[in-house]
């Protein structure tokens, strides 16, 4: 593990095969500078137990770097289950699941993430009190994050059209949304509302059916919706959908969604960049669910609080794109730089803290 391209000194990596209920998960834990690791459970079919681990590995770096970059008091972290997992057997995995997670004594909570839903969430708050994303108590925040990622989305969307169309209206603007899950649903409504066009796609039929129908979106191919010539493309299904190919060939002059990881090599961010095709950093634009889950964490209750804060990812792109200009270096490069110098700065004081 210690040679995989994704290793970044991650504090703890726990690989979990658990033969009474056939669980294998792998818990990665980035960083804690900031606070507990906090960052989703993903359950997704691999085609191998390294692709597995990769997904592990850059996922909680990303949770470091977003819970950073939204200013919250938490490092990142992130959980993949191996799966398919039978219908007959999720209850007793995600059980197993919620007991490795409490082994770590607090330094991970998990949320539901691609693959796991508020229901399973529940399974696994049986077993660990560490878990978010249940939810939301009476008075309290909770819930699906979904609709407060879309949000943040939306809001990013807003401020890349100001800082590269010169314009923050949505209205009559074209948008092509990749996956048309719990963020792209709500995205696709967001936009509508704001009067933008949709183009859509998604490998679930019955899903593009319903947004065409609610929205009166345009639908075109899995294959193709990253291509159209659209303003915006919001990748929102799995990461890696903008590879260096999809770079080249893309028509929109703006990239902004939901999906963790969106570019699949640095390489294609540099492509985009030299086309002067604006990339808003997947973990900057996305935070808005973690910003909600950050409140549930809390315990506190305060809703116009957390939809400012999330309506703060516009204005912290907006910085982000001025510093990518000044400096004529890429979006995700000076996100990253941001994103690390700020936990830098807290491993520093921790350790000062400890020392005094
Ligand atoms: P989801 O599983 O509900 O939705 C994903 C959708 O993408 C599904 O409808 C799926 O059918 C579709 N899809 C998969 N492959 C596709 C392809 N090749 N082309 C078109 N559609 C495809 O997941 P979600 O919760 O909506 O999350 C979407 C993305 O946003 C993920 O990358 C996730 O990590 C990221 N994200 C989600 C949240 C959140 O609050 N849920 C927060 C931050 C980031």
């Amino acid at each position: 593990m210690f040679d995989h391209p994704d290793y970044d000194a991650h504090e703890k990596v726990l690989m979990v095969e658990d033969a009474a209920t056939g669980l294998k998960a792998i818990i990665a834990v980035h960083s804690t500078a900031l606070g507990a690791a906090a960052g989703g459970c993903r359950l997704w079919a691999y085609d191998s137990g390294v692709s597995a681990l990769g997904d592990a590995l850059r996922l909680s770096r990303g949770m470091s770097y977003k819970n950073a970059m939204a200013n919250l008091p938490m490092g990142g972290g992130k959980a993949v289950i191996l799966g398919p997992v039978l219908a007959d057997r999720r209850e007793v995995v995600l059980e197993a699941f919620g007991r490795a997670v409490d082994s770590l004594d607090g330094q991970y909570i998990t949320a539901e993430d691609v693959g796991v839903s508020v229901a399973d969430m529940k399974i696994v708050a049986r077993t660990t009190g560490y878990v978010s994303g249940l939810d939301a108590a009476v008075g309290k925040s909770g819930g699906d994050p979904s609709p407060f990622t879309a949000r943040g989305v939306r809001v990013g969307i807003e401020a890349a059209v100001k800082a590269r169309l010169g314009h923050s209206d949505l209205a009559g603007l074209k948008v092509a949304v990749q996956g048309l899950g719990h963020v792209g649903s709500y995205l696709c409504k967001e936009l509508f509302n704001l009067g933008a066009k949709l183009v859509v796609a998604d490998i679930h039929v019955e899903r593009v059916q319903d947004i065409c129908d609610r929205f009166g979106a345009e639908t075109v191919s899995v294959d193709d919706i990253l291509l159209q010539p659209v303003d915006v493309v919001a990748p929102c299904a799995l990461g890696g959908t903008v590879s260096e190919d999809v770079a080249t060939r893309l028509q929109a002059t703006i990239v902004a969604g939901a999906a963790n990881n969106q570019l699949l090599t640095p390489q294609a961010g540099v492509t985009l960049g030299q086309r002067g095709i604006l990339y808003a950093p997947d973990y900057v634009i996305n935070a808005g669910g973690i910003i909600m889950v950050a409140g549930e964490i809390s315990g506190h209750n305060d809703e116009a609080l957390i939809l400012a804060q999330i309506d703060s990812i516009g204005p912290r792109l907006l910085d982000i794109f001025a510093l990518a200009k000044s400096r004529n270096v890429i979006t995700n490069v000076v996100a990253d730089s941001m994103a690390r110098d700020k936990i830098r700065a807290a491993k520093a004081k921790g350790k000062v803290t400890e020392a005094a």
